[in-house]
């Protein structure tokens, strides 16, 4: 799904674009609808977008159900349970519970509606905050779409990656593999090894 968005950015095709619904939450009806039709393969994806696309059958079947949902439900109120301190935080809950969902939907939305762009493209791409403290680098997404496979989204000197730093981490704990590490910004090394593949 995420490569139709690239390959067609704000065309018919694009599986969640906000020119193509009518309004936030008919955009993300549409994300959910567009990705669970590929996944129980009622929409055929052609194969060029499937090169290399990492299959996790045993991971999306313990991910994909309703009992793990409801195990992670449990999981969240619980903790809330155990640290919130006054009633009202748990207004926090539900929005806690859909987080992946609605971070998924603000950038998709807002990333191409409003922002500013280090890159002219043709599409409607932004960047969305200069300094991404919500969204761990996903606010770059006029550079992510300049570089989709550079793994720092960051470009200006006042951007920051905050999740590259992690998947930094994890390639040293030999947990990720990458293919190029980006010594912040600047040049390009070659790296070997590990374990799993990123884009
Ligand atoms: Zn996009
Ligand atoms: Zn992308």
């Amino acid at each position: 799904m995420h490569r139709l968005h690239h390959a067609h950015t704000d065309e018919v095709e694009d599986p969640h674009s906000p020119h193509n619904s009518d309004g936030f939450w008919a955009m993300m009806l549409d994300t959910r609808n567009s990705y669970r039709n590929i996944f129980i393969g009622k929409t055929i994806v052609d194969d060029k977008y499937r090169v290399n696309l990492p299959e996790w059958k045993a991971f999306d079947k313990i991910a994909h159900n309703w009992i793990t949902r409801l195990v992670w439900v449990g999981i969240y109120t619980a903790l809330y349970i155990h640290f919130a301190t006054a009633w009202w935080q748990y207004i926090f809950l539900p929005f806690t519970i859909a987080l992946g969902t609605v971070q998924g939907a603000v950038v998709n939305w807002w990333a191409h509606k409003f922002g500013y762009e280090n890159y002219k493209l043709s599409n409607t791409s932004k960047n969305i905050l200069p300094v991404d403290v919500l969204f761990w680098g996903e606010a770059y997404h006029n550079n992510h779409h300049k570089h989709p496979a550079r793994p720092d989204n960051a470009v200006k000197w006042f951007e920051f990656d905050a999740a590259y730093f992690v998947m930094r981490g994890m390639y040293k704990l030999r947990i990720i593999e990458m293919k190029k590490i980006l010594p912040l910004r600047s040049a390009i090394s070659i790296v070997k090894k590990p374990i799993l593949k990123t884009m």
